[in-house]
Order: structure tokens, then sequence, then C-alpha cells
């Protein structure tokens, strides 16, 4: 086959085998210059194919020679289709992993399920006996409530008012205002459902009734807080309101993990393009000049550089963590002088300008990145076999 991008909107409905492993092979490499992290050796990430997740289950795995358990949701290719991005990523890192006799194992299912905690459980049971840290990775747009059997939808809104603001499309460049009407109550509801922390807190109990979190366990989930700029459709919108949820959960297990010294943590991690983060309206803008104010003062992050910072200077470093206290690897993204430019520029930039005021291009560039797509050393017109087999995949 031969695959070429094929978007719509902020999708992108075909990936790239070797692009994508290309993507993982540079992560490793990243991680494995890196100072050892010393860490746990059992690590379950849940959400672990694509951005956040991807980047904790390679540091932990590469960076500290831990055995991972991997949780995700991705298809596999079909007849006149690709599989998804998160399939050939982990595909990669499940070669990368066994070929340097790490364990490594990952379950292909919906994590909201029952079924697939049973599943997670058992192969710790049979392989591993324990696990030391549990990741949470986790962004959908939609969570069947595993008693209820109903299904929620998650929604991207503003919370008692419309929010109007500008947006690019950066397939264009062309920036439009956009109104967003204030969601219902019943959408604020049902995106706590789906990405606040009813689904990590079952997860905890499920492992913790199985008998299988060590002593000392520590968990961690990811939040954003991000800019003023962006309150009225993030942190103050139902996406904010989920996510303040999430940080109350880990108040819960805390209290729940103390009988075995465990520890809950949220950190609050930088914006970065994924999947998930160019859905949102627009976000996608304030990327793009975040990234132009982060790289001219050399402060830009990855994902692998962010989750690299949490694993050795925050969860496993020296210093004592307080739990209580979200970890903040936003502080650069929030630093005054980076928050006072986004302020005095976003009002300035239009579509003629975006290209000289915000980074658009590097914006456009990481988000085909993600599907494998833009790499230099590939020939995208060569015929490639987009059916490829994820080694230690247990399909639920
Ligand atoms: P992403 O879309 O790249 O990854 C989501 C992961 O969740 C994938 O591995 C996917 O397979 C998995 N997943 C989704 N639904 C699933 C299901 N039902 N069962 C099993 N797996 C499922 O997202 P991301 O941007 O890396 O976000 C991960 C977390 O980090 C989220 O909580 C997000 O809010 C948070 N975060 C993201 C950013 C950002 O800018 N991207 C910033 C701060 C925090």
């Amino acid at each position: 086959m031969i695959i070429k991008p094929k978007f719509r909107d902020y999708i992108c409905l075909t990936a790239h085998p070797e692009g994508c492993a290309i993507n993982v092979r540079e992560q490793v490499e990243f991680i494995k210059k890196q100072k050892h992290i010393d860490s746990p050796k059992n690590v379950l990430v849940i959400g672990s194919s694509t951005g956040y997740g991807l980047a904790s289950r390679i540091a932990m795995a590469f960076g500290a020679g831990a055995n991972t358990i991997g949780v995700a949701f991705e298809r596999p290719a079909a007849k006149s289709r690709t599989a998804s991005a998160g399939w050939y990523n982990t595909a990669e890192f499940e070669r990368l992993a066994k070929e340097e006799g790490l364990y490594s194992k990952t379950i292909n299912g919906d994590a909201f399920s029952n079924e697939v905690k049973e599943k997670v459980v058992e192969l710790i049971k049979n392989d591993l006996g324990q696990i030391d840290l549990i990741i949470y990775s986790i962004a959908s747009p939609r969570r069947t409530d595993p008693i209820t059997g109903e299904t929620y939808q998650s929604s991207l809104k503003p919370i008692g008012e419309a929010y109007t603001n500008k947006a690019v499309n950066f397939h264009t460049d062309i920036i439009q205002e956009v109104t967003i009407s204030p969601a219902s109550e019943e959408e604020v509801e049902s995106t706590r459902k789906v990405m606040g922390g009813e689904d990590w807190q079952l997860w905890i109990e499920a492992l913790s009734n199985a008998k299988v979190l060590s002593p000392n366990v520590k968990t961690v989930a990811y939040t954003y807080i991000g800019s003023e700029l962006t309150y009225p459709i993030y942190r103050n919108g139902t996406i904010g309101e989920a996510k303040k949820h999430l940080e109350q959960t880990a108040k819960i297990l805390n209290d729940k993990l103390k009988p075995i010294n465990g520890k809950a943590y949220i950190s609050s991690n930088k914006a970065l393009v994924t999947q998930s983060s160019a859905a949102i309206p627009v976000v996608p803008l304030y990327i793009a000049l975040l990234l132009k104010l982060m790289k001219d003062k050399n402060l830009d992050e990855s994902c692998i550089e962010q989750i690299y910072r949490l694993m050795s200077t925050k969860l496993y470093s020296e210093e004592p963590l307080d739990e209580s206290q979200i970890i903040r690897l936003d502080d650069l993204e929030l630093r005054d002088d980076i928050q006072r430019e986004v302020i005095l520029q976003w009002d300035e930039i239009n579509s003629d300008n975006i290209r000289q005021l915000t980074d658009i291009e590097g914006f456009r560039k990481e988000f085909f990145k993600l599907f494998g797509f833009g790499h230099q050393q590939i020939d995208y017109d060569t015929d490639i076999n987009p059916d490829v087999d994820i080694q230690g995949l247990v399909q639920i």
C-alpha cells in the first residue's frame, strides 16, 4: 500500500508504520542517553500507545529497565485501511522491548471495561506478582460505565456562557473567530464521567482487591491547567471540571492506599501536540504561539522530555514529594515572561502574520509526525505493508 496522509479537520485517517516506528525509536534513543531512572520494576501504563502514555512507557522500560504492561485501544489494519498510529507505535515498542530482553505485554481493549481490568490482574498475577507504579494517561471521547452499561460522551465546551475567540485551521493557516455555546448540565456531567477520576479509582480498587499492589506503590494521572487564555475552554470548561474531579480522586486514592504506604499523584503537564490536544477548540493556535515563544527561549519540551523530568526529578527523586500538591511540569509553559508574551501577541495574530508570530509550521509538522509522516528518510511513494503484528499482544 502507498500510504499518504489523509486527514479531516484535526483527525488523520491514515498512519505510516515505518514513520511511527521511527518516532518510537527517537524517544527510546533520547531516554537511553539520560541518566538511569532509579525506580521500581513493574509498571502498568493505562493509555500506553500515543502521547504522554507512550512516552511514560518508553521512559520506564528503557530509562529504568522496568517490566511494563500497557493498555491501549487501537485499530489494526484492515483491507483498505492502515492501522492507527498507536497500533504501529505499540508494535515498535514491543519489538524494541523484546530486543532489549525486557518483559512487556500490551492489552488492546477498552480500559473502562471490567474485562480489561480482570485481564490485567490475571497478567500481573501470572507474570509479575505485583505492580509498583500505575500511570493513568487516558484521553477518550466516550466511556461506557461498566456498572450501568450507559455510554457517556465528553465535550469540549465552556460552562455558563458562550465563548468566542479565534481559532486556526492548521491545514490552511486561516484564522477565524469561533463561538462555542455553553455546555448543558448533562454535558458537564457526561464529560466528568469520561475524563474524571472514576475510572482511575476503579482501576486502583480492582488492583488493590486483587492484592497485586506492592507496598509503597505509586500511581500518577495527568492533568492540564494551562494558560489564562484558554481557561474558558479548558480549565473553566467541561474538560476542566472533569480534570478537577480527577485531581480530587487523587485524595481519595491517597486515603485508600495508606495501609500499604501507597501514594497517588497528579502531574500537570505542558500543552503539546497530541491527537487529543489538536481536537480542542482554540488550543492549536495557542500551542503554535507557545511553540514559537518556548523555542525562542530554548525552553520547549517534547512528551518524552516532560516525562523524563517527571520520573527523574519528581516521582523518583531523592527529594520527598508531597502528594497533596500537584506536580507542576507546566512550570516553563506558565512562566511569567512566556505568558505575558502569549497575552500580548494573541490579539495581533491573524491569517496574514501567523507564520511570523507563531510556529504554526512546527505545529503542523508535529501533527503529521504523530501519524508517521514528514520523515526525510522515508520515501512515501514506496509500497509498504500496513499489516503489522504486535508481539506480546493480548486482544480483548
Ligand atoms: P493521546 O490521545 O495521545 O493518548 C490517549 C491514550 O489513551 C492512547 O494510548 C489511547 O489508545 C488510550 N485510550 C483512549 N481510550 C481508551 C480506552 N477506552 N481504553 C484504553 N485505552 C484508551 O492523549 P494525550 O494527549 O497523551 O493525553 C493523555 C493524558 O495527558 C490525558 O489525561 C490528557 O488530558 C493529559 N494531558 C495532555 C496534554 C496535552 O497537551 N496533550 C497536556 C497535559 C495533560
